[in-house]
């Protein structure tokens, strides 16, 4: 089924110039790209994103990461688009990410993991709403 997902290249990836490996592998996976924008988020702004995290832990250290640089914001589509790309991405420990994985190739931390995946329609929907509107998504 063709589905949607949001791809994001963290301020990790983005200052340690990875926006370019990343993309090749997703191009190279077959992900097409439908928007792409860099943004810098305000800590309110990563606050609102991981909104499911409050109260976790790690919610202010992975909020002041996220609003810490400029990301990349991608809206990919394919078939099973959803799955593909978290494949593609790794675990979320890089420690236990699968080789030739993102996240196992480039992650150097826990949370400093290069990137971020939805993991499910519902979610994937309301985060390219998060930061697309309907006028920056290639049909
Ligand atoms: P994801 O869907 O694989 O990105 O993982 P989660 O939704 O569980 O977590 C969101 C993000 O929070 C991760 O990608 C990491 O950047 C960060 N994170 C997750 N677990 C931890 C943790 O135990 N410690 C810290 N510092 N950050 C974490």
């Amino acid at each position: 089924m063709k589905e949607r997902t949001l791809s994001i290249i963290k301020p990790d990836g983005v200052s340690r110039n990875l926006i370019g490996a990343v993309v090749k592998r997703l191009e190279e996976a077959g992900l097409n790209i439908m928007a792409m924008k860099m943004i810098r988020m305000t800590k309110e702004q990563a606050k609102g994103f991981y909104k499911v995290h409050e109260g976790k832990p790690f919610y202010e250290s992975v909020t002041d990461f996220m609003s810490s640089g400029p990301c990349v914001v991608m809206a990919l589509e394919g078939e099973d688009v959803i799955k593909r790309y978290r494949k593609l991405m790794g675990a979320t420990n890089y420690k236990e990410a699968e080789e030739g994985t993102i996240r196992r190739d480039f992650a150097t931390d826990i949370e400093k993991n290069v990137v971020h995946g939805s993991d499910s329609e519902e979610n994937a929907r309301s985060e390219i709403n998060y930061f697309f509107n309907a006028l920056e998504i290639a049909k």
